[in-house]
């Protein structure tokens, strides 16, 4: 306990090395660390939330990277620090996907003002989400006013990262319809900010095309922020061009909603949805550490693999157990 404390004050000191390990700790699936972890989380806890939450989604290949080395240089230099965290549950399977290659965003995780953690790897889309959100709060406690969540624009995970964030931005690249972008209407009704990349060279005409439809069809939606008429924004991470205008629809967003008290009342909705998410998840924990449990797990779940019983009855036999 004495350690946590030591470093809950160096991480709210700022030191680097000591953000990293808190972040270790809070990404550790063991059950002492999941202890210490808690504990720091609860000192840090007066020293978070004064952060602005940016979600970036969007299809592999829309220049996710690219925009997010360009928009975090873009957001120190206005002062600000930034960390880039991610949430990739497929890191699991191909050994470290986003954020995970060290070559990239190479110029903005040399900046002091920068901090940049690729994706915890290993388990459920519900766990990767748990250690993003608790890297986050670790993040704000050491000084950084900008998090930046970025995910793939694929599956659900963008859904975990729009129920953490405070503005959701949806990256995308010229032409290419939803479907071809692996994109879902339903992600694209979460987007706060639609953000048309690649508006360079050959691609300038169609990306303002793209822009036009997503305007129309935007405006067709409901948008997900009460207030906030969603805003298509045309970008080139690669000559940096259109990154101040994200970073103004931001700032202008960010007025909107704290003005008209959305940000506040999303925030503790939030709250709310992520203490039940922690109950459901330590439940399942506790449910599987639990000795009677374990004692006929194995039967139990080979009774349902042959189909002897149904899920919903080895359910609550082992429910009942505990
Ligand atoms: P990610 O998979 O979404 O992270 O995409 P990357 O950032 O790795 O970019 C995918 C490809 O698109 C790379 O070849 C980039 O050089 C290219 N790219 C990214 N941004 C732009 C841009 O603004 N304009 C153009 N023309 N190419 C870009």
């Amino acid at each position: 306990m004495v350690g946590v404390v030591a470093l809950a004050d160096a991480v709210r000191a700022g030191d680097r090395r000591s953000l990293a390990r808190a972040i270790t700790l809070v990404e550790s699936t063991r059950a002492d660390h999941r202890d210490d972890a808690a504990a720091l989380l609860e000192l840090l806890m007066p020293a978070t939330g004064n952060a602005v939450r940016v979600g970036v989604s969007g299809a592999p290949g829309a220049g996710k990277s690219t925009f997010i080395e360009a928009f975090g240089l873009h957001i120190i230099s206005d002062e600000h620090q930034v960390a880039v965290l991610a949430v990739d549950p497929s890191s699991t399977r191909s050994g470290g996907a986003i954020l995970g290659d060290k070559t990239r965003m190479e110029e903005l995780a040399r900046s002091q003002r920068a901090f940049i953690r690729p994706s915890p790897a290993g388990g459920t889309l519900g766990g990767v989400a748990r250690r993003t959100r608790e890297a986050m709060l670790v993040c704000e406690a050491a000084g950084f006013d900008v998090v930046l969540v970025e995910t793939v624009g694929v599956g659900q995970s963008e859904v975990a990262v729009a129920s953490m964030v405070d503005v959701f931005c949806l990256l995308l690249s010229p032409g290419a319809g939803d479907e071809l972008q692996g994109v879902k209407r339903g992600i694209v009704e979460l987007a706060d900010i639609v953000i048309v990349n690649k508006a360079d060279g050959a691609l300038a005409d169609l990306a303002r095309h793209t822009a036009g439809d997503y305007a129309h069809a935007m405006h067709l939606i409901r948008p997900r922020t009460p207030g906030w008429e969603p805003r298509v924004v045309l970008a080139s991470a690669l000559e940096g061009s259109g990154i101040d205008g994200v970073w103004r629809a931001v700032g202008d967003f960010m007025s909107e909603v704290r003005a008209s008290g959305a940000f506040t009342r999303r925030r503790a909705e939030q709250a709310r949805e992520w203490m039940w998410s922690e109950v459901t998840a330590t439940l399942v924990e506790r449910v599987r550490a639990d000795p009677q449990v374990r004692a006929r797990l194995a039967a139990t779940e080979a009774d349902v693999e042959a189909g002897r019983m149904s899920p919903t009855t080895a359910a609550r036999r082992l429910l009942d157990g505990f």
